[in-house]
Protein backbone atom coordinates (compact mmCIF):
# COMPACT_ATOMS: atom_id res chain seq x y z
CA UNK A 1 0.00 0.00 0.00
CA UNK A 2 1.14 3.53 -0.68
CA UNK A 3 2.06 5.43 2.61
CA UNK A 4 0.16 8.85 3.38
CA UNK A 5 1.17 11.52 2.26
CA UNK A 6 0.41 14.49 4.45
CA UNK A 7 1.05 17.37 1.78
CA UNK A 8 -1.64 16.23 -0.24
CA UNK A 9 -3.85 19.17 -1.37
CA UNK A 10 -6.77 17.35 0.94
CA UNK A 11 -4.61 17.10 4.12
CA UNK A 12 -3.61 20.90 3.19
CA UNK A 13 -7.73 21.65 3.44
CA UNK A 14 -8.44 19.03 6.85
CA UNK A 15 -5.04 21.49 8.28
CA UNK A 16 -6.74 24.83 7.07
CA UNK A 17 -3.79 25.53 5.07
CA UNK A 18 -6.18 26.07 1.83
CA UNK A 19 -9.65 27.12 1.90
CA UNK A 20 -12.77 25.05 0.94
CA UNK A 21 -16.55 25.44 0.08
CA UNK A 22 -17.68 23.63 3.25
CA UNK A 23 -20.94 21.86 2.86
CA UNK A 24 -20.89 19.53 6.18
CA UNK A 25 -18.85 18.39 8.64
CA UNK A 26 -19.37 16.04 11.97
CA UNK A 27 -16.18 14.50 14.11
CA UNK A 28 -14.91 12.25 11.29
CA UNK A 29 -15.87 13.54 7.91
CA UNK A 30 -16.21 17.04 5.64
CA UNK A 31 -18.04 16.84 2.60
CA UNK A 32 -16.85 20.49 0.27
CA UNK A 33 -17.36 21.38 -3.02
CA UNK A 34 -15.08 19.92 -5.72
CA UNK A 35 -12.83 22.90 -7.03
CA UNK A 36 -13.15 21.90 -10.70
CA UNK A 37 -17.30 20.61 -10.81
CA UNK A 38 -17.80 17.72 -13.20
CA UNK A 39 -21.51 18.00 -12.56
CA UNK A 40 -23.59 20.57 -11.04
CA UNK A 41 -23.65 18.90 -8.18
CA UNK A 42 -20.15 17.61 -7.33
CA UNK A 43 -19.05 17.40 -4.07
CA UNK A 44 -16.22 15.68 -2.39
CA UNK A 45 -16.82 13.52 0.64
CA UNK A 46 -13.37 12.84 2.68
CA UNK A 47 -13.02 10.78 6.39
CA UNK A 48 -10.70 13.27 8.20
CA UNK A 49 -8.07 10.28 9.44
CA UNK A 50 -5.28 10.02 7.24
CA UNK A 51 -6.20 7.21 4.90
CA UNK A 52 -4.99 7.01 1.29
CA UNK A 53 -7.48 4.66 -0.30
CA UNK A 54 -10.22 1.52 1.29
CA UNK A 55 -7.80 -0.50 2.21
CA UNK A 56 -6.35 1.37 4.67
CA UNK A 57 -9.51 2.55 5.60
CA UNK A 58 -10.58 -0.82 6.01
CA UNK A 59 -8.01 -1.72 8.03
CA UNK A 60 -7.39 1.00 10.47
CA UNK A 61 -10.70 2.76 10.68
CA UNK A 62 -13.03 2.98 13.49
CA UNK A 63 -16.57 1.86 13.59
CA UNK A 64 -17.46 5.49 14.14
CA UNK A 65 -15.10 6.58 11.38
CA UNK A 66 -16.64 3.76 8.77
CA UNK A 67 -20.28 5.18 9.67
CA UNK A 68 -19.56 9.15 9.95
CA UNK A 69 -18.25 8.37 6.07
CA UNK A 70 -21.17 6.46 5.05
CA UNK A 71 -23.86 8.84 6.47
CA UNK A 72 -22.16 11.47 5.15
CA UNK A 73 -22.87 10.56 1.31
CA UNK A 74 -26.70 10.52 2.26
CA UNK A 75 -26.40 13.76 4.00
CA UNK A 76 -25.32 16.03 1.65
CA UNK A 77 -27.30 14.49 -1.23
CA UNK A 78 -30.16 15.48 0.59
CA UNK A 79 -28.27 18.76 1.09
CA UNK A 80 -27.88 19.52 -2.24
CA UNK A 81 -31.16 18.45 -3.47
CA UNK A 82 -30.52 15.69 -5.52
CA UNK A 83 -31.70 12.55 -3.58
CA UNK A 84 -34.98 12.44 -5.41
CA UNK A 85 -33.36 13.40 -8.88
CA UNK A 86 -30.31 10.80 -8.55
CA UNK A 87 -26.79 11.13 -8.26
CA UNK A 88 -23.76 8.83 -8.85
CA UNK A 89 -20.60 8.30 -5.92
CA UNK A 90 -17.55 7.69 -7.41
CA UNK A 91 -13.65 6.71 -5.64
CA UNK A 92 -10.94 6.76 -7.50
CA UNK A 93 -8.19 4.38 -6.18
CA UNK A 94 -4.56 4.19 -7.15
CA UNK A 95 -3.03 4.31 -10.78
CA UNK A 96 -5.57 2.46 -12.70
CA UNK A 97 -8.39 4.18 -10.76
CA UNK A 98 -6.98 7.64 -11.32
CA UNK A 99 -6.56 9.16 -8.19
CA UNK A 100 -4.89 11.85 -8.06
CA UNK A 101 -4.99 13.04 -4.61
CA UNK A 102 -4.15 10.14 -1.98
CA UNK A 103 -6.77 10.97 0.59
CA UNK A 104 -9.30 8.49 0.34
CA UNK A 105 -12.56 10.74 -0.69
CA UNK A 106 -15.84 9.74 -2.40
CA UNK A 107 -17.28 11.79 -5.44
CA UNK A 108 -20.93 12.42 -5.35
CA UNK A 109 -22.15 14.02 -8.56
CA UNK A 110 -25.48 14.60 -9.54
CA UNK A 111 -27.78 17.68 -10.99
CA UNK A 112 -28.15 16.36 -14.52
CA UNK A 113 -28.40 13.42 -15.97
CA UNK A 114 -25.23 11.37 -15.96
CA UNK A 115 -25.06 8.88 -18.17
CA UNK A 116 -23.80 5.10 -18.52
CA UNK A 117 -21.69 3.71 -16.27
CA UNK A 118 -17.81 3.67 -17.22
CA UNK A 119 -17.21 5.39 -20.44
CA UNK A 120 -15.89 2.88 -23.21
CA UNK A 121 -11.93 3.27 -23.31
P1 LIG B 1 -9.42 12.17 -7.88
O1 LIG B 1 -8.95 12.25 -9.29
O2 LIG B 1 -8.27 12.00 -6.92
O3 LIG B 1 -10.49 11.14 -7.67
O4 LIG B 1 -10.16 13.52 -7.55
C1 LIG B 1 -9.55 14.63 -7.00
C2 LIG B 1 -10.53 15.76 -7.08
O5 LIG B 1 -10.05 16.82 -6.26
C3 LIG B 1 -10.71 16.35 -8.49
O6 LIG B 1 -12.07 16.25 -8.87
C4 LIG B 1 -10.25 17.80 -8.34
O7 LIG B 1 -11.02 18.72 -9.09
C5 LIG B 1 -10.38 18.04 -6.85
N1 LIG B 1 -9.47 19.04 -6.32
C6 LIG B 1 -8.13 19.14 -6.58
N2 LIG B 1 -7.60 20.15 -5.88
C7 LIG B 1 -8.62 20.71 -5.16
C8 LIG B 1 -8.67 21.79 -4.25
O8 LIG B 1 -7.69 22.48 -3.96
N3 LIG B 1 -9.89 22.07 -3.71
C9 LIG B 1 -11.00 21.34 -4.00
N4 LIG B 1 -12.14 21.70 -3.42
N5 LIG B 1 -10.97 20.31 -4.87
C10 LIG B 1 -9.79 19.98 -5.43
Amino acid sequence: MMSYDPSNIFARILRGELPCKKIAEDDHTLAFEDISPQMPVHILVIPKGNYVDWSDFASNASQEEHSAFTKMIGHVANLAGINDSGYRIISNIGNDGHQEVRHLHIHVLGGAAIGPMVSQR
